[in-house]
C-alpha cells in the first residue's frame, strides 16, 4: 500500500497535524514536533501526547505513516565542539519527543563540515552523533535525508549515506529518506522512468534498498546537478511526472511515508490524487 501525504502544519499543537493531513486526503504525513527554527522547546505535556495519539488512531495514521523532521539548526557533523554538543543534545531531545508520541522514525539532515574539517571527519562525527543518540533513546530509527549538496552539506552522494551507515553500530535503527529534488540536484537523473530506475539501482548498489524508510516527493526548480535545494510542485519542475509515476508503480516504495514538500500547499490534495491515480494504473 502506498502511504502518501505532505509535511503539514503542527501550529497550535502536534495534535493538529493529523487533522491537517486528513483534510487533504493524505494517508501519511510529516511534521515538526517543535519549532524547527529554535533550539529550545517546552516538553510535550501528557494532554498533548494523549490527544496526538488519539487523533492519529481515529484518523487512521499508523506510526509507520508518520515522519517527524528535526530542527534545521541541528548539525550532527559540526566542526566546533560547542555547536556539536548543542546539536547532539537537541537531536536526543527530538528523538525523545518522537518516542513520547509513539513514533518510530526521525528524519534529519546529516550535517555540514563548514569547510573547517574534512568530509571524512564530518561523516565520522555524524555517525558518532547517531550512535550517542541510540544509546540514549530506544526504538526510534534515525532516518538520514539525502541533500542537494548545497554549500558544505554532506549526504548528497549515495556514498556519503553508505559511509555513515557503515559506522553506525545499530544497523536496525538507521535508515534513509530519499528526497527526489535533492537527488536530482545532486546529479542523479530522474527525468524518465528508465533514468529513475537506474538511479535507484545505483542507490541499491551503494546504500541498499533495505535502508530506505521514507521518501520526499518534490519536483525541482534547479537543473540536474545544480546542487540547488529549490523545490517545485510535481510536474512543474525540471524532473517532471515520469519519476513519480515510476515510484507509485514500484512496490519497493510501499508502506513507507511518501511526503510532499512541494511549494504550493493549496494543490497538495490534487498532487496526492494524481499520485494515487498512478498507483492504480498497475
Ligand atoms: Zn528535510
Ligand atoms: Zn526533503
Amino acid at each position: 500500500m502506498k502511504l502518501i501525504g505532505a509535511h503539514v502544519s503542527a501550529a497550535g499543537g502536534v495534535f493538529n497535524a493529523p487533522v491537517n493531513a486528513k483534510a487533504i486526503n493524505a494517508t501519511a504525513f510529516a511534521l515538526f514536533t517543535k519549532n524547527q527554527r529554535q533550539w529550545q522547546a517546552k516538553p510535550l505535556d501528557a494532554a498533548t501526547i494523549t490527544a496526538f495519539k488519539a487523533r492519529c488512531q481515529q484518523l487512521g495514521f499508523d506510526a509507520n505513516a508518520i515522519l517527524p523532521h528535526d530542527s534545521y539548526l541541528i548539525n550532527l557533523g559540526a566542526p566546533e565542539t560547542d555547536k556539536l554538543e548543542k546539536s547532539r543534545l537537541a537531536f536526543i531531545d527530538e528523538m525523545q519527543r518522537c518516542q513520547q508520541l509513539g513514533l518510530h522514525l526521525l528524519n534529519f539532515h546529516p550535517g555540514s563540515h563548514l569547510k573547517k574539517i574534512s568530509e571524512t571527519e564530518c561523516l565520522r562525527l555524524i555517525a558518532e552523533s547517531i550512535n550517542l543518540a541510540h544509546q540514549q533513546v530506544d526504538d526510534v530509527i534515525a532516518v538520514i535525508e539525502n541533500t542537494a549538496g548545497q554549500g558544505s552539506n554532506l549526504g548528497w552522494r549515495f556514498e556519503h549515506l553508505a559511509e555513515i551507515i557503515s559506522q553506525v553500530d545499530d544497523k536496525s535503527r538507521i535508515g534513509v529518506c530519499i528526497d527526489t529534488c535533492h537527488t536530482f540536484a545532486a546529479g542523479y537523473d530522474l527525468r524518465t522512468m528508465e533514468a529513475t530506475q537506474a538511479t535507484f539501482a545505483e542507490f541499491d548498489q551503494v546504500v541498499g534498498m533495505q535502508y530506505l524508510r521514507a521518501m520526499h516527493l518534490n519536483d525541482s526548480k534547479g537543473e540536474l546537478g545544480s546542487r540547488l535545494d529549490r523545490h517545485h510542485s510535481l510536474g512543474e519542475g525540471t524532473i517532471g511526472w515520469d519519476c513519480f509515476r515510476f515510484l507509485m508503480q514500484d512496490s519497493r516504495f510501499n508502506n513507507m511515508p511518501l511526503i510532499l514538500e512541494t511549494i504550493n500547499p493549496d494543490i497538495w490534495q490534487h498532487e496526492i490524487a494524481m499520485l494515487r491515480s498512478f498507483a492504480t494504473e498497475e
